[in-house]
């Protein structure tokens, strides 16, 4: 389909090109494409040639050990014009530090690509930037109507207390988080409103320097250093980790897992499952989507086909994209 002289499709993945210009969405593409990277999540990390992605997701990315080639670092609020024609520009996501939504522009018509979004301020993200376009293609993780998530500060509020209760029956409480955006917020989210030191794992603690880097001002101690172990041996402090694992410790540890899915699923194997998301919910998807106010829309992920069939009786006209091989 076309947006003024810009194709869209979504063989493979998403696409758009002009002419001579291809760009490709977070999807895989041969030499001849420019592969736009939203973030530094492992689902959204493609095999490419050559790459545009903000300076924070590069850095994310290499702290993974994964190497990125050809990339054109560009900041989110910044724009680059490919092939003299195509403005892409890069905008702030609010899914993780980085994370970027992407529009391409031509003659008039605009395409913008969420990738992973979330509209809600959290301890380390601003929410979503919002720019009129005219084909919008969303992220769709939550589209669904019974994923409402409650207030961010309510959770905050569930997740310390459950801390303070393990901390005071001599347990630590552990959280098994993405390694990379979930694990910072639990760390500044613990040392914002307690006094608790937080042990990291490994490759949480690579991530964490970036956060660092970037102004995040995070204070953890890695699992692998004098400090970390010895916190984890007397106790009293909080464990996150991108996967659970036996701590070198006597103490009993207690985990839980911090996820949107918590809203509808059990899960069993945790002590506690809390309903913290990197993910705009249901409610707030169609709030962004009236913000942008775009004539057609895509929706990509997750409850792609009843997300798009609520903005249909909304008055838009919403399709799935589908990815054909
Ligand atoms: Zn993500």
């Amino acid at each position: 389909m076309r947006t003024g002289l810009l194709r869209l499709d979504f063989r493979r993945g998403v696409n758009v090109s002009s002419g001579r210009v291809k760009l490709s969405f977070d999807s895989e593409a041969g030499p001849s494409v420019i592969c736009c990277i939203s973030h530094a999540h492992s689902d959204h990390v493609v095999e490419h040639y050559k790459s545009v992605m903000s300076p924070e997701t590069m850095a994310l990315i290499r702290s993974r050990g994964i190497r990125v080639r050809g990339v054109r670092p560009v900041r989110n609020g910044g724009h680059i014009v490919v092939g003299d024609e195509v403005v892409l520009a890069l905008f702030d996501s609010g899914h993780v530090l980085g994370s970027s939504q992407f529009m391409a522009e031509h003659d008039g018509g605009s395409i913008v690509y969420t990738g992973d979004i979330n509209t809600v301020e959290t301890l380390l993200t601003k929410p979503a930037e919002v720019r009129p376009c005219e084909t919008l293609i969303l992220e769709s993780t939550y589209g669904s109507p019974e994923y409402v998530f409650p207030e961010r500060e309510r959770v905050y509020g569930e997740m310390v207390r459950w801390i303070s209760r393990c901390i005071a029956t001599g347990e630590i409480p552990a959280f098994k988080s993405y390694t990379i955006g979930k694990a910072q917020e639990i760390i500044k989210m613990v040392n914002t409103f307690t006094s608790l030191p937080v042990v990291v794992g490994v490759s949480v603690a690579e991530a964490c320097r970036v956060f660092n880097d970037a102004g995040a001002g995070l204070e953890y101690y890695p699992v692998n250093a004098d400090e970390g172990l010895e916190l984890l041996s007397g106790g009293g402090c909080v464990y996150v980790d991108g996967s659970r694992r036996r701590l070198p410790t006597w103490k009993r540890v207690r985990w839980a897992v911090a996820t949107g899915w918590a809203l509808r699923y059990r899960f069993d194997d945790f002590d506690r499952a809390f309903p913290l998301s990197g993910h705009a919910d249901f409610p707030n998807l169609l709030r962004h989507v009236e913000s942008v106010g775009p004539r057609k829309i895509f929706t990509v992920h997750g409850y792609s086909a009843r997300l798009a069939s609520h903005l249909r009786r909304m008055g838009y006209y919403a399709e799935p994209a589908r990815m054909d091989g």
